[in-house]
């Protein structure tokens, strides 16, 4: 399995640092609003990268962050007359709805800045004490930044060449900076916003500190994989390299993943330039699943437009492969439990050519828009190679296989609803049965398992009712 590397700039061998396991840290949103579609979109690949490598056999570990301290937050407070901790804590719910929307999973742990501040506290002490970090007079406490040798080692650039980050808050001015390079970990806090106590001063952590203090706890000190959007190289994860290694004396990450951006008329999808839609006004329109597709459609590396007409080709798409399994179940339903047959055998094999050729594209470099094309052939056999005639074995592998290739890129391709409806509607069947041999006692444990589901009977003169509670 080859991933490019930002940090080598070419694609390089996955080797895991320890076998069959995979540490990944993603960097997540801050929550001051509703996430936009570019948001999404490493919410989406990582999701996939994280599936492809579990379906390899690979235990993931994947931490993604919340950031719920941020000027936007307390700004955000401010306009609506609350504290950021109200903020933080509904766009997090809200975003974890978008996310469920897009079928991204949940994390292993989803870390919140504000409770991490300890594991911050103690990082920027080590800085300190090394010689990587030192106090200003009025508290602010600044990474030196050319004391770090290999900085600009993951965005190419040059220390000489660089300006200071722009995502860099200036709150204190530079009066006590060593040098215009130096980024803050620590600043003093402001009239009403929320702070903390610290040996330097009473304030608030600098953005870049918290994912090398995440990472470190809920990772180890040296992780697998590292990823973003591509907007984050520099400076964000260059900083974050800074810290971990200058901190912990280790390469932080092996593999360094960004995606690049999605864009409206060619232009970044950003909340700052209010070119943006939010996944939830999104969702009104267009089923997230579609968007999800949409955004799979591209290789993660390849600037993404969105635009209504390709966002109409990923909906087609998608129900090119919904209908293909709709016509199995169909199939399914009538078709006889014979043995397999030869001939039935013998497609299964060539199928196996359309499953190799995806993973082929997923290994290189997750490149999930040739991953999609090879799904497509193997709807299109699927298509003309079933018919009445086949057995219920054949058109089960040939569902599963699709259904496979489906749930890696997230795509729910028969509905979970369908499933759920049979279970329930054979539960029913069952207490039928048990009450027209007296067995009461089955049919009310059947009847208290369905209430348990959220399932409310009717007993009615045309048969059972049921409806969801
Ligand atoms: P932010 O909340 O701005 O820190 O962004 C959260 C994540 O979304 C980061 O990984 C960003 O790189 C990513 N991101 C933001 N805008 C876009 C975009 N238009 N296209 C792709 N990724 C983006
Ligand atoms: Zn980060």
């Amino acid at each position: 399995m080859k991933i490019y590397n930002t940090l080598t700039k070419s694609k390089q061998e996955f080797e895991p640092l320890e076998p069959g396991k995979v540490k990944m840290y993603v960097c997540g949103p801050t929550v001051y609003n509703y996430i936009h579609i570019g948001n999404a979109r490493p919410m989406v690949v990582f999701d996939t990268v994280r599936r492809y490598l579990e379906y390899k056999g690979y235990e993931v570990t994947y931490i993604s962050n919340f950031t719920d301290v941020d000027d936007k937050i307390i700004q955000r407070a401010i306009e609506e007359g609350t504290d950021a901790d109200t903020i933080s804590k509904r766009y997090i719910i809200e975003c974890k709805k978008d996310m469920e929307g897009l079928q991204v999973r949940p994390a292993t742990i989803h870390p919140l800045a504000t409770e991490e501040i300890p594991g911050m506290l103690e990082m920027i002490q080590t800085l300190i004490e090394k010689g990587y970090a030192y106090a200003a007079s009025d508290g602010t406490v600044y990474y030196r930044t050319r004391k770090f040798q290999e900085y600009g080692k993951l965005s190419h650039k040059n220390i000489d060449d660089l300006q200071a980050g722009h995502r860099e808050i200036k709150v204190t001015g530079s009066e006590g900076k060593e040098d215009e390079l130096d980024f803050v970990l620590w600043k003093p806090k402001k009239e009403g916003e929320p702070y903390w106590t610290s040996p330097w001063c009473d304030g608030r952590p600098g953005w870049h500190i918290e994912c090398s203090v995440m990472a470190k706890k809920y990772l180890g000190e040296e992780i697998d994989i590292h990823a973003g959007g591509e907007d984050l190289i520099f400076p964000h994860h260059e900083n974050e390299i800074a810290q971990s290694e200058a901190c912990n004396g280790k390469q932080f990450a092996k593999y360094w993943m960004h995606n690049a951006f999605l864009n409206i008329d060619n232009k970044k999808m950003s909340k700052s330039a209010g070119n943006f839609f939010t996944v939830r006004e999104i969702s009104e329109k267009i089923d997230l699943q579609v968007i999800r597709f949409f955004i799979l459609s591209a290789h993660y590396r390849s600037p993404l437009n969105f635009s209504a007409e390709l966002v109409e080709a990923s909906k087609n798409g998608l129900e090119r492969i919904i209908t293909a399994v709709e016509h199995l179940n169909y199939l399914l339903e009538n078709a006889q439990n014979k043995v397999i047959t030869e001939e039935e055998k013998e497609k299964l094999i060539q199928t196996e050519a359309f499953v190799r050729k995806y993973e082929t594209a997923m290994e290189d470099d997750f490149n999930t828009a040739d991953a999609i094309a090879a799904l497509f052939e193997l709807v299109k056999y699927s298509n003309t190679n079933t018919s009445s005639e086949n057995t219920k074995e054949y058109l089960q592998i040939l569902k599963k296989k699709i259904l496979i290739l489906c749930e890696i890129l997230g795509i729910v391709a028969e509905k979970e609803t369908c499933d759920l409806d049979t279970e329930i509607e054979a539960l029913i069947a069952e207490r039928t049965a048990a009450k027209k041999e007296k067995d009461f006692a089955r049919a009310d444990a059947i009847r208290s398992q369905l209430l348990e589901m959220g399932i409310i009977l009717k007993d009615t003169r045309e048969g059972v009712q049921w409806k969801r509670k």
